[in-house]
């Protein structure tokens, strides 16, 4: 009788007291668009929204080398020096990276960043002042110290746009679960934090953007738990009057764009900063050297997409993701071994 009564109790426990309530808003962030949305027997869903967004500011305020105010941006002006913890911490994550990929993903381009300035340029820069550039680039400039300054050699500057809204998401992720809301996606700019269940009752269904068509998309997959980042040459780019196209991944070996054929990765593992900057690093090594470097990692799934120089379009996938079509004949990725994510 005693155990019956437990077992009821638990089941009664189970299930929320009151029935799950949407809560989305849209704003801009980090430069482009922030879309929260959650599912909770809370009350309280807006002001922990008006949390999530002004979180959102102070992180953006902390990692930005973009804007005056960013203390990376003040950190590269100091030329190093005594670091934020919170800073020194997604730097050394970011110095991980920078390794791991082979210097692939580099958080030490700013000065190349900021000489192609790809968001309002109209022609490319002299090929004098990319080398120039290139020269005093690189994270092998940067300098770690035990006690937590760092060396800009050279007059390196650093730039973390290729890791930190990951981990900016990430966080206003953990935000979340802290105020016990599991149920979640959190999208920047197409870059997209899922967790627990949409309304309650079935995993999220994620488009994957078509990176040659305005509105298209080439499948869906339905997953989560997951972080998915794209890096892709769509977005960010500029024409010159010859009609050539620049996009915003540089080549940290030419200083140019990256000119290898894929047009997006995607990426997909469970930590937000990691599907981040193996995105930008994966762009970079390219389809032939990315995927069995992929298929090397646990917990790391990636999609890419690109077109061959005869103009027809491609899609590949990790070993873990095979792409085919649903019962209705709607493109979609599935997960398949330790990756097994689909319902
Ligand atoms: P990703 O592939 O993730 O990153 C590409 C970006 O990383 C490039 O734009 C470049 O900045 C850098 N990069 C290029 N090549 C490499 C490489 N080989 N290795 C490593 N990094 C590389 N955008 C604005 O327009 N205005 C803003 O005020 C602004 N503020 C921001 C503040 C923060 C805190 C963050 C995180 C981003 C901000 N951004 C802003 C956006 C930012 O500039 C990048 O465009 C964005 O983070 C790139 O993300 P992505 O997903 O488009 O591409
Ligand atoms: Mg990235």
């Amino acid at each position: 009788m005693k155990c019956c009564f437990c077992c009821l109790l638990c089941i009664f426990l189970s299930f929320p007291l009151f029935p799950l309530k949407k809560y989305s808003r849209t704003g801009f962030s980090m430069g482009t668009v922030l879309t929260v949305q959650f599912f909770t027997e809370k009350r309280n869903g807006n002001i922990l929204l008006d949390e999530l967004f002004a979180l959102a500011s102070s992180y953006e305020r902390l990692f930005s080398s973009k804007q005056t105010y960013g203390a990376v941006y003040q950190l590269n002006q100091k030329g190093g020096g005594v670091v934020d913890s919170q800073i020194l911490s997604l730097l050394k994550e970011a110095d991980y990276y920078y390794r791991f990929t082979g210097g692939a993903f580099d958080y030490g381009l700013y000065h190349l960043i900021e000489l192609w300035h790809i968001e309002t340029a109209e022609e490319p820069p002299l090929a004098a002042e990319v080398e120039r550039m290139r020269q005093k680039s690189g994270a092998k400039l940067v300098e770690f110290s035990d006690d937590g300054t760092l060396t800009l050699k050279n007059g390196v500057q650093i730039d973390l746009g290729a890791i930190a809204k990951g981990e900016i998401l990430g966080l206003l992720g953990e935000y979340l679960k802290q105020n016990s809301v599991n149920h979640f996606m959190i999208n920047g700019g197409g870059d997209i934090v899922l967790s627990g269940l949409f309304n309650g009752k079935r995993v999220w269904n994620i488009a994957l953007k078509d990176p040659f068509s305005n509105e298209g998309t080439v499948g869906y997959m339905g997953i989560t738990d997951r972080t998915i980042v794209t890096s892709g040459s769509y977005e960010r780019f500029f024409m010159d009057k010859q009609g050539v196209r620049y996009h915003h991944i540089l080549s940290p070996e030419t200083g140019y764009p990256v000119e290898n054929g894929v047009h997006s990765v995607t990426v997909i593992s469970s930590d937000p900063s990691k599907s981040d900057a193996l995105s930008t690093a994966l762009f970079v090594m390219g389809v032939e050297k990315g995927i069995p470097f992929v298929n090397t990692l646990k917990d790391v799934q990636a999609i890419f997409i690109g077109k061959n120089s005869d103009g027809e379009v491609w899609i590949r996938c990790s070993s873990g993701i095979s792409y085919g079509k649903d019962e209705f004949g709607s493109p979609v990725f599935h997960f398949s071994g330790e990756d097994k994510i689909l319902e």
